[in-house]
């Protein structure tokens, strides 16, 4: 058998031609008649090979002999139409002339397309068999459009498919980061109201509850200031896992920005479920964090807002949980609360104090008071602190616990903060050219004023304008300003310094900061925490704590001052200790200015001239 060119299925060039016939002398005959038309001929010499090379070829034409032994033409061409790859492939019988009006009668039936009679006539066998190859070449052609077409269009989807792909993606990234905290990959604010106003709109709310929780993580700030804020996100990272683990599947937690955090519980069937999950996040935070190899902990204060009674949309509920949040923020921390309706009224007071506080420095409604700081081995008087207080009208003075957290928010300490410097400095020249020549006066400077003004300039300006002596001026500062980031702090504190002026480092030991870490700042005197000294003489770790401030101040070459000192007992153990000086109600409270005037000038201990000739008695005895 010869092989065809071209394998079955594909558009192909030449077109194969099937000779079928018993008799080798006609196969030749026929064969040889078609090489004028130069395609592929292939013979068989029954019908069963023909069915065989059926299988592999796709044929132009098939010349059929009739009369062959075993299976003849006719059963061949059943067999080829009954197969689905042959079912239209044309058949031209090849029988004698003498058969002629039977065979094509059942030929037509079988689905023939022509008859050629023997003795073969070569001119009529090529021109019929051309006629089919011709046809096949054209549905080749066809065939050949079809697939280019259809590839193009493959080509041409394919592209659109990924393009629309890729567009979907783009589209989904989006919106993830416009739904997600870059940081830490949780749900951001504008997922987290969407998802809270869908499920409020569901209405399923038989009975059920929904609460919405706000956190905030306490004293953040100083931590994000101390570690550099790469640590500070890694550690809000972390916050982050372990409040995730605390919700239920269906609950959102949310990162709002900065240390804020955000939740929703659904399906609540009472209030009386929130706080034990509560309980659980604040525990979630209870263990350390361990970055750098630091350990730190972290707390959070926690509002919760219930649905329906606190609010039937997102906006209110949302509101009401952060004035919740609030309160609990107030209250030192690490702890949760309600949100209760009487919390609005006092938001809403906290917005007339703020407004009112606007004000007070125009209408000179501040004042200071002063409180006397003693020396302890010595008995008598040594400085002030000068601390602020506010007339306000329709309330009676109040104390800076009242509104120094709105000043120092609001920025407005800034302003205030060097009135109180300059009216301090001026008091100071006043009582210094009357009754006490040379006391040091104190005040309080807070963190803010470092921010946010040429603190240096100020204070050169006022120093200029009231005449006062650097020696005679301490500024307070507490040891959250030194734990910021501390090249400009140290910066600005040296320049200070330059000016002869003291640092004292107030509330010492509520912070981070350690004895070793101060050293590196120009500080000249500690203030021991009045929360040490309340407990000192029936505590023993307190008293312990004081004693080794002291020492190790000591040994640093720092003073020390125990603010608060309110009994006898406190006292002594204080000067026991070899406490430098001391501040407290023992001594004075804070008093205004002419209280205070008339106490130095009848009280003994607080008189200079009572103090040098105490002094001189004292080294006359020594002398002795
Ligand atoms: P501070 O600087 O630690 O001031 C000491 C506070 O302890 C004062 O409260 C003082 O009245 C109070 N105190 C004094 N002796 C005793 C005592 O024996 N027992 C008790 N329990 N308390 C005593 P005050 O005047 O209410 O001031 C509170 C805080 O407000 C101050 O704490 C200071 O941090 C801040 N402050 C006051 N004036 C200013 C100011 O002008 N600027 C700034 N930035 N902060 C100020
Ligand atoms: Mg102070
Ligand atoms: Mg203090």
């Amino acid at each position: 058998m010869d092989m065809p060119g071209q394998a079955k299925g594909k558009a192909q060039t030449t077109a194969n031609i099937l000779v079928v016939d018993d008799n080798a002398n006609k196969r030749t005959a026929i064969a040889s008649v078609l090489e004028g038309l130069q395609q592929n001929i292939i013979t068989v010499d029954s019908g069963r090979e023909a069915l065989r090379s059926l299988l592999d070829h796709e044929y132009a034409v098939i010349l059929l002999d009739v009369q062959m032994p075993g299976m003849d033409g006719f059963e061949t061409a059943e067999l080829i139409r009954s197969r689905a790859l042959s079912e239209y492939t044309p058949i031209i019988f090849v029988t004698a002339y003498t058969h002629a009006e039977t065979d094509m009668l059942r030929g037509y039936s079988l689905g023939a397309v022509d008859f050629i009679f023997t003795p073969i006539i070569p001119e009529i066998l090529q021109a019929k068999v051309s006629v089919f190859i011709e046809l096949f070449h054209k549905t080749q052609l066809l065939k050949r459009h079809e697939e280019h077409l259809e590839a193009l269009v493959e080509q041409r989807t394919g592209a659109l498919t990924a393009e629309i792909a890729e567009r979907i993606q783009a589209q989904e990234r989006l919106q993830h980061i416009a739904h997600h905290d870059s940081l830490t990959g949780m749900p951001n604010r504008i997922l987290f109201v969407e998802r809270l106003k869908q499920i409020l709109s569901r209405g399923r709310w038989h009975n059920r509850s929904l609460a919405v929780l706000f956190f905030d993580l306490d004293r953040f700030k100083i931590i994000n200031d101390t570690l550099g804020h790469e640590a500070g996100d890694h550690l809000l990272k972390m916050v982050g896992e372990r409040l995730l683990l605390c919700v239920r599947e269906g609950d959102t937690i949310a990162r709002f920005g900065g240390d804020e955090f955000a939740a929703f519980l659904d399906d609540i069937a009472s209030p009386d479920d929130v706080a034990p999950i509560i309980r659980e996040f604040l525990h979630a935070l209870a263990s350390p964090f361990v970055v750098d190899g630091h350990e730190f902990f972290i707390s959070a204060s926690i509002g919760i807002s219930l649905y329906p009674n606190d609010g039937t949309d997102a906006k209110t509920l949302m509101k009401n949980a952060d004035i919740a949040m609030y309160r609990a923020k107030q209250q030192g921390g690490n702890s949760y609360q309600f949100y209760r309706m009487d919390m609005n009224i006092h938001a809403l007071q906290r917005l007339e104090l703020e407004t009112a506080l606007r004000h007070a420095l125009e209408r000179k409604e501040f004042v200071l008071h002063y409180q006397p700081q003693f020396d302890l081995e010595k008995g008598h008087i040594v400085g002030f602190e000068a601390l602020l207080r506010w007339q306000r009208p329709g309330w009676g003075l109040l104390l800076p616990m009242e509104f120094i957290s709105v000043l120092e928010e609001t920025g407005l300490i800034i302003p205030v903060g060097e009135w109180v410097l300059y009216t301090a400095c001026i008091q100071h020249q006043a009582w210094r050219t009357t009754v006490l020549p040379s006391l040091r006066m104190s005040a309080n400077i807070s963190g803010r004023q470092f921010d946010e003004n040429d603190l240096p300039e100020t204070i050169r300006r006022i120093k200029k304008a009231t005449h006062i002596e650097g020696i005679s001026l301490e500024l307070e500062i507490t040891e959250s300003v030194l734990m910021k980031s501390s090249q400009p702090v140290i910066g600005i504190l040296q320049e200070i310094s330059a000016m002869g002026i003291r640092f004292a480092v107030d509330d010492f030991g509520t912070g981070y900061s350690s004895l070793s870490y101060l050293k590196r700042f120009p500080i000249n005197i500690l203030k021991i925490d009045q929360a040490f000294v309340q407990d000192i003489t029936n505590n023993p770790d307190d008293a312990a704590i004081v004693r080794a401030i002291i020492t190790m101040a000591h040994s640093l070459g720092m003073k020390t001052i125990a603010e608060g000192v309110e009994t006898r007992e406190q006292f002594e153990f204080l000067q026991s200790q070899g406490c430098d000086f001391g501040q407290g109600y023992y001594f004075s409270p804070a008093r205004s200015a002419e209280e205070m005037r008339s106490l130095l000038e009848t009280n003994p201990i607080f008189n200079e001239r009572y103090i040098t000739a105490r002094e001189n008695s004292l080294s006359k005895k020594l002398h002795h």
